[in-house]
């Protein structure tokens, strides 16, 4: 019996060691699978906290937005936010740029870059925030100004980024800076801000990052795209002459609308019929001015003409072209010399984007981390263009990486399931965000992002 009790005390012991020990071992394994992933879950948490605010900020912005070069209260509210995020700032940096600098130890140097500035829009989305704002533009003609490219939305996720780093300065080491930049929509904000000294007077980044808003991905998504992302842009004016005279009387003149009607077909038939249909190329003529009566023509038409190409050769091919082909419409029509068309080509050229692939895989796996591979999309370039090329483009090449982030109400996708093409595009004045989704999934994918390129790594 006592020899059975003993017998009973010892298993009883050596089950309990087991116990014990499977115990430990389980805290132990859950505790390492938790430190993985702590900061996401901190992040996941902080934007749902968060989230009032944010919206708050970018209904204002919406409300309120501002032209290309005249980011004055934005630039304010920016620079505001910064300061109480407890960012070192700087304001009216090439214009109304802003910059906010957080220092945390040793490490990378990653800039994150906001556009701050709206468009000659009139909203039309019905939407109970929707912009009433009316404006002078820089001709001073009154105008109703939108923010219809989603600069407020890349503003407010800027601020929820910048706002999340600095709550988690434990969780990195390194320095970020967040540059607001004025006057996007006309490509010449961010040359702005590099002539003021952006690289000068702060520090150079290793890596460039941005977001901008997308209008064809669903909200809740990212898109991401490594190589050529945008396309470089050339815009220009081209003045037709021509010899103005009645109406009645057209044999008596040489009319430069209908010689304009034609330089526009053959501007199309440039790129339908003299490059490979592969290369990706457009030409849009966006405006058309002349004349003032019915019974006139005149002596001189406008044209405004925008370019886009992906390589330095179908550029200067192109822009060779234009010059033979308005001077040879113009000959053929007894024009003398002095009076073929002038092209007068803006000097504001802007680079393609090009995504560093390695830069944007790194990013994409982080991404990845955050909100899930289903909701990371693989994207296609595209012709827009964006002068965020220009920050890295300099005598030093930063690597740099702009993403999409979808935007998209399911209801808007839904709706124009069988007929895509007709959904209101960027630009658009029907052309909304689902804020809620969208908000959170950025600040959470860029949060990610930048967390996971300036990670602490454990010492051991
Ligand atoms: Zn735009
Ligand atoms: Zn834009």
């Amino acid at each position: 019996m006592r020899e059975m009790k003993k017998k009973c005390e010892n298993y009883f012991r050596k089950s309990l060691q087991i116990t014990a020990a499977f115990f430990i071992l389980t805290i132990y394994f859950t505790q390492s699978v938790h430190a993985q992933f702590t900061d996401m879950k901190k992040i996941l948490a902080q934007v749902t906290d968060n989230y009032e605010g944010l919206e708050t900020i970018y209904k204002d912005l919406h409300m309120n937005p501002e032209l290309s070069g005249m980011e004055k209260n934005t630039s304010e509210k920016i620079k505001t936010e910064l300061i109480k995020y407890g960012y070192e700032v700087k304001d009216k940096i090439g214009g109304f740029g802003v910059v906010g600098i957080l220092r945390n130890g040793p490490g990378k140097t990653i800039m994150f870059r906001t556009d701050m500035d709206a468009l000659p829009i009139e909203e039309k989305t019905g939407l109970q925030y929707a912009s009433k704002t009316k404006s002078k533009d820089k001709n001073g003609k009154e105008v109703s100004v939108m923010h219809a490219c989603g600069h407020d939305m890349h503003m407010t996720n800027f601020l929820g980024t910048a706002q999340a780093l600095a709550n988690f300065k434990s969780e990195w080491s390194g320095t970020v800076i967040f540059v607001a930049q004025p006057a996007e929509e006309n490509g010449t904000g961010a040359k702005a801000m590099l002539d003021a000294g952006l690289f000068a007077k702060y520090p150079v980044p290793d890596y460039i990052l941005a977001v901008h808003l997308s209008a064809e991905l669903e909200s809740g998504k990212i898109g991401v795209i490594q190589g050529p992302a945008f396309a470089g842009a050339d815009n220009m004016e081209i003045t037709v002459y021509g010899q103005g005279g009645h109406g009645g009387f057209p044999h008596k003149t040489i009319d430069p609308v209908l010689l304009s009607a034609e330089l526009v077909i053959a501007l199309q038939t440039l790129i339908s019929r003299e490059l490979d249909v592969a290369t990706p190329a457009v030409i849009s003529v966006g405006a058309i001015n002349g004349g003032f009566a019915t019974n006139i023509i005149p002596d001189e038409v406008v044209l405004k003409v925008t370019m886009r190409t992906y390589s330095k050769d179908v550029r200067e091919f192109l822009l060779k072209r234009i010059e033979q082909i308005t001077a040879g419409l113009a000959s053929a029509k007894g024009l003398p010399k002095e009076k073929f068309p002038k092209i007068d080509v803006y000097k504001s050229y802007i680079p393609p984007v090009y995504n560093d692939p390695e830069l944007t895989a790194d990013i994409e796996k982080h991404i990845i981390n955050a909100i899930g591979k289903s909701s990371v999309i693989k994207v296609m370039p595209i012709m827009a263009s964006e002068d965020f090329s220009i920050y890295g483009n300099n005598e030093v090449k930063i690597p740099s990486t702009l993403i999409w982030l979808g935007g998209v109400p399911e209801s808007v996708i839904k709706k124009y399931q069988t007929i895509p093409n007709q959904m209101p595009g960027l630009h658009s004045p029907y052309f909304y965000p689902d804020i809620s989704n969208t908000i959170k999934t950025g600040i959470r994918a860029t949060t990610s992002a930048i967390l996971g390129m300036l990670k602490v790594e454990p010492q051991n």
